[in-house]
């Protein structure tokens, strides 16, 4: 799950990062009032769930609050990676003395939390990390360990040699830490972290990527969701407790199993189809979860043919084959049905299914090539 710059900004404050106030606003108007809080240059970012807005032309300087009222107009006009902005944060603007990058992933190679960390931030980190991979130092932290001071600051000395701006590092780290692991962050971002002429560091930016299956027990994290992040079906899919992800394709996919999903979507690819979703119905066999399903899938108009491919271990084909027929009862189904039906209870499953006048197989290829025929028949 993303959130919002402003958002980020929020928890940077809840955990004493030094970010300086800023004002949400959806006007020119509001933008020009908030500028006018601070007799100082101010600046003006769109916010969107996207990186690179500087480069997008949504991050301006603005000097007077006329100014700032020019630029959120233009801002508030701009689409950002497919994101139209609706929302300009504005704030005092500082002054730059060095651009730092600060990060801090949850690192599943080296089983740790890895710092990234480099004097040279601003630009965004992929980019550097493709011209000048060697400017980003990294080093883990061992959730058994913990966060030791001494082996951060040391990690942290070569990218602020001061002893001023050490200690605030190491203390901006120290939280930001501590906001990752008790967020249940799978990604925080600080680009840039300003160094200003007086020497004192600030987050001028911020980005927090949360990790989906640990929402459950971050009710307050979940409250910042935004709907822009999910299509409607993805929205209604997560209602529903279905692991459902939009995709551009025209052969829908039903699926047991996120591992089996996966595998349905790749020899799909490679029998030259393409998959118009991920989708995991689940382990258990809820024949109301298997209409749902479908319905979401058959409400989009790309969808040519559905490939239905349950492996039954736990779940239970007969309870597959009865949610089949409840989603034929309620839905039109106005595209061909390939089914692959095998496992626990299959010859129950395949009787329910032959008596409602529909066949499954059993061999997967099969399925494939012919889900694939249908959708180009279609
Ligand atoms: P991003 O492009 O989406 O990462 O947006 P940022 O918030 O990082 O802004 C892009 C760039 O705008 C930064 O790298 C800075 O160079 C500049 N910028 C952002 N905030 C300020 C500020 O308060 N003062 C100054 N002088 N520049 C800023
Ligand atoms: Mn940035």
């Amino acid at each position: 799950m993303k959130i919002h710059e402003y958002q980020a900004r929020d928890l940077f404050t809840q955990y004493g990062i030094p970010v300086n106030d800023y004002i949400l606003c959806r006007t020119p108007e509001e933008a020009e009032a908030a500028a006018r809080k601070h007799d100082h240059l101010s600046v003006v970012k769109s916010q969107v769930l996207a990186g690179g807005r500087g480069k997008a032309g949504g991050v301006k300087l603005a000097k007077t609050p006329e100014e700032a009222r020019q630029k959120a107009e233009h801002i508030l006009g701009l689409t950002i990676k497919d994101y139209p902005v609706e929302k300009v944060l504005v704030c005092y603007a500082e002054e730059i003395e060095r651009e730092h990058y600060l990060g801090m992933i949850l690192d599943r190679a080296r089983q740790g939390i890895t710092i990234m960390a480099t004097a040279e931030g601003g630009m965004e980190i992929e980019e550097l990390a493709a011209s000048d991979p060697d400017a980003i130092k990294m080093y883990t932290i061992y959730t058994h360990k913990g966060f030791d001071r001494g082996e951060v600051e040391a990690f942290l000395k070569p990218i602020f040699p001061e002893p001023a701006h050490l200690s605030q590092a190491l203390d901006i780290t120290e939280k930001l830490f501590r906001l990752f692991v008790e967020t249940d962050a799978s990604l925080v971002e600080i680009n840039p972290l300003d160094l200003t002429p007086d020497g004192r560091l600030v987050a001028l930016d911020g980005k927090v990527n949360f990790d989906d299956n640990a929402m459950f027990r971050q009710p307050e994290i979940e409250k910042l969701r935004n709907p822009e992040e999910s299509s409607a079906d993805e929205i209604e899919a997560r209602e529903k407790d279905l692991s459902f992800v939009s995709l551009d394709g025209d052969i829908g996919c039903v699926v047991n199993g996120a591992g089996l999903a996966m595998a349905t979507m790749d020899l799909i690819q490679h029998f030259g189809g393409e998959p118009a979703n991920f989708l995991d119905v689940g382990g258990s066999s809820n024949p109301e979860k298997v209409a749902a399903a479908l319905k979401i899938i058959l409400r989009n108009p790309k969808v040519k043919a559905v490939l239905i491919n349950i492996f039954g271990g736990i779940t239970r084909c007969d309870d597959i084959a009865k949610g089949l027929l409840i989603a034929r009862d309620r839905l039109d189904l106005n595209v061909p049905l390939v089914i692959r039906l095998v496992g626990t209870n299959q010859e129950e499953g395949r009787a329910i299914l032959e008596g409602a006048g529909l066949t499954a197989g059993d061999d997967l290829n099969t399925a494939v090539r012919d889900v694939i025929a249908k959708a180009k028949e279609a």
